[in-house]
């Protein structure tokens, strides 16, 4: 991985750390120079196909925070579909995990201070209705200067149950894990807050409340056993904070802290009031089975009779009055009672719970309905992404609601998704095709950069394709060019060889032999090349012209020839790139002597590189012209039998 440069900027620099589902490198964004810090999915993941697309799907949700206590997701992206990865913002520190293991037990005002920057960034998160679900203090950074930063919001959710399985490591978050989570039961904001509590329990006591010997029976301990209050493991832990630590901790979700800002008051209050008792705890007894108030009828009752049954005496002497009067009550009951039930068919309906029948076809839902003694009554038909054509999509009153027989339950058909017509955005720039995309109401996809002899970033090819009618916001993809691909070459040393071999050699690498001229030379045999146009070791392009020189062995016998003279002379020459204009550019040189111009150097570099050191040859003085893509940055005088400038 090191060295490689994903979606064509983040070069990975080095690897950072490593979790259950994804390795952690750190690496350089090209294009913005800047650190970041790359999430790669664990390959045994990218073969899941659900879990591809939720792990997409969630941390391009999580993309959408914005908040100084979370880790900012810059990219999310794919390289052709075996690396997947998350790039997001390189946080300089360490996890709160290591620092928990390095300093034990923390003092209750840091834990508090943490605890808070943790809230903010929940608070945050779930006003976005995005639930972490995987709050641990390994996914809470600490910057060197304290500040919380907690990341791998929602990723968490990917996680399938295929997933759990493929790999153990995923499940070690148990430790963390909410009782409804443990139980795999419904998961909402107050799950974050639940392991928010055990992190502060770390964080306070240097332990985790609840281990064992394996996850299941972790998981269990969350759902059933209650924790050690904290004080008794850290005396110093002042009440207030051990409140707040375990109001977070009810197993009844009902119970805890019902949002990040709650929670975020009373660690304020902690930090003025340490000793203060003002953590409000739900009273058990407001359960719903309520005995007391119905005893405390019954008891009066009771005495009542006894009271009347110590006055016989006046109950005996008007014995006929009373059994006249319970004569008639006993008659006027039966007629009443008669009579409601004649009555009850035309005052008062039987009372129905309205059943779901959000998904059903509209004939099975009116069935439904009908038979329960319910009407149906049609609202207009709708589009929607979520319902198929001919579902119901929308009732009301709600499942579970309580209606006479003979009320109306308001339907409202589905119209299926509403189609729209995929517009073309093959040769149109890359740039243009959120505009376009965004007018026939779609959604942008993977863009993948191809070579191509098509100029820089024109839309080769898209999917769906063009005229295709495709549910609204449906993401198309698109293929873009990044221009032809430029190979380079290592220039041989082709100096000493016949001139057949040269010829094949350069045939071989794709570069093509120019001008071959044919000199006399006192040492080089006849018929082998004397110098090449382009020094041994230059990286260049494919198709480059090599120019030759051939010797056509001595020729004046007798004139006087140096040693030294047809000896090329090398000097190296540094580079600097920062004046160049593009991240890939041309560099080419130029060598002016005797009033004759020869380019000796022409190669793509990279900006980023900064600098190289390039080594040009020569003899006497000349004077060397540097280009940058065609434009002059540089002249420098080089006298190449000293190796240096002169003026
Ligand atoms: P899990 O797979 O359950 O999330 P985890 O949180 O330990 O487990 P990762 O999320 O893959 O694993 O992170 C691994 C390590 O990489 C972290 O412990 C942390 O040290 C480092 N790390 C993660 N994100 C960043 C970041 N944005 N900046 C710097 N370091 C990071
Ligand atoms: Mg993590």
């Amino acid at each position: 991985m090191i060295g490689k440069i994903l979606g064509n900027r983040y070069e990975i620099i080095e690897k950072i750390g490593g979790g259950g589902m994804a390795l952690v490198y750190k690496a350089r964004c090209q294009l913005l120079n800047r650190y970041v810090a790359v999430k790669i999915l664990r390959p045994e993941f990218t073969s899941d196909e659900e879990f591809i697309g939720k792990f997409r799907r969630e941390s391009q949700a999580a993309a959408s925070l914005s908040h100084p206590n979370i880790v900012n997701i810059y990219d999310v992206g794919t390289d052709d579909h075996d690396i997947y990865y998350i790039v997001m913002e390189y946080v300089k520190g360490k996890t709160l995990k290591q620092m928990i293991k390095e300093k034990g037990p923390l003092s209750s005002e840091e834990t508090i201070n943490i605890a808070k920057q943790i809230s903010l960034a929940l608070h945050h998160a779930h006003s976005n209705h995005i639930v972490h679900r995987d709050i641990k203090p390994h996914n809470i950074l600490i910057t060197d200067d304290g500040r919380v930063k907690v990341t791998d919001f929602g990723i968490a959710r990917a996680v399938t149950s295929s997933t759990v399985t493929n790999t153990g490591n995923v499940i070690g978050s148990v430790h963390y894990f909410s009782p409804e989570q443990a139980r795999g039961g419904y998961i909402d904001e107050k799950s974050d807050i639940y392991s928010l509590g055990i992190v502060m329990y770390e964080m306070a006591t240097g332990r985790l409340p609840f281990e064992g010997e394996s996850p299941i029976s972790i998981a269990l301990k969350h759902i059933h056993e209650d924790v050690i209050p904290p004080t008794l493991i850290n005396q110093e832990i002042p009440k207030a904070l051990e409140d707040i630590i375990m109001k977070a901790i009810q197993k009844d979700q009902l119970k805890r802290y019902s949002s990040a800002k709650e929670i975020l008051e009373d660690l304020n209050q902690a930090l003025k009031q340490p000793m203060g008792n003002f953590v409000k705890f739900d009273e058990d007894d407001d359960s719903p089975t309520q005995m007391i108030p119905v005893i405390k009828e019954k008891e009066p009752l009771k005495n009542k009779t006894s009271y009347a049954e110590l006055k016989p005496k006046r109950k005996n002497n008007h014995r006929w009055i009373v059994w006249g009067a319970v004569a008639t009550a006993f008659v006027l009951a039966l007629l009443f009672i008669g009579g409601m039930f004649y009555l009850k068919d035309i005052f008062i309906a039987q009372e129905k719970t309205v059943p779901s029948v959000i998904g059903k076809s509209y004939e099975e839902a009116k069935e439904n309905l009908e038979n329960l003694g319910l009407k149906v009554e049609l609202g207009q038909e709708q589009y929607s992404s979520e319902f198929e054509r001919g579902q119901v999509m929308f009732q009301d009153p709600k499942a579970g609601e309580i209606v006479k027989a003979g009320y109306p339950i308001r339907l409202i058909i589905s119209k299926g998704p509403k189609m729209t017509e995929v517009p073309t955005l093959v040769n149109r720039m890359v740039n243009e095709i959120d505009f376009i995309l965004e007018n026939a109401k779609l959604k942008g996809g993977i863009v993948k950069y191809e070579y191509s002899t098509l100029p820089i970033g024109i839309v080769i090819s898209q999917s769906p394709e063009a005229g295709k009618s495709v549910p609204e916001n449906t993401e198309v993809n698109v293929v873009v060019s990044q221009g032809p691909e430029t190979k380079l070459v290592l220039m041989p040393n082709l100096i000493g060889e016949k001139i057949e071999d040269a010829k094949k050699m350069l045939e071989t690498l794709n570069l093509i032999l120019g001008n071959v001229d044919y000199k006399s030379d006192e040492r080089v045999e006849k018929g082998r090349v004397i110098s090449q146009s382009i020094p041994a070791g230059t990286e260049v392009e494919e198709k480059r012209v090599v120019d030759l020189v051939v010797s056509k062995g001595p020729e004046n016998v007798g004139q006087p020839s140096e040693e030294d003279e047809l000896q090329m002379k090398p000097v190296s020459l540094m580079i600097n790139f920062q004046r160049a204009q593009r991240e890939e550019f041309v560099l080419r040189i130029l060598k002016k002597q005797n009033g004759i111009s020869t380019e000796i150097y022409k190669a793509t570099h990279r900006k980023s590189k900064g600098s190289q050191s390039i080594v040009i040859e020569g003899r006497g003085r000349a004077v060397i012209e540097v280009y940058f893509d065609d434009i002059p940055v540089d002249t420098v005088k080089i006298d190449f039998e000293t190796g240096s400038t002169y003026d």
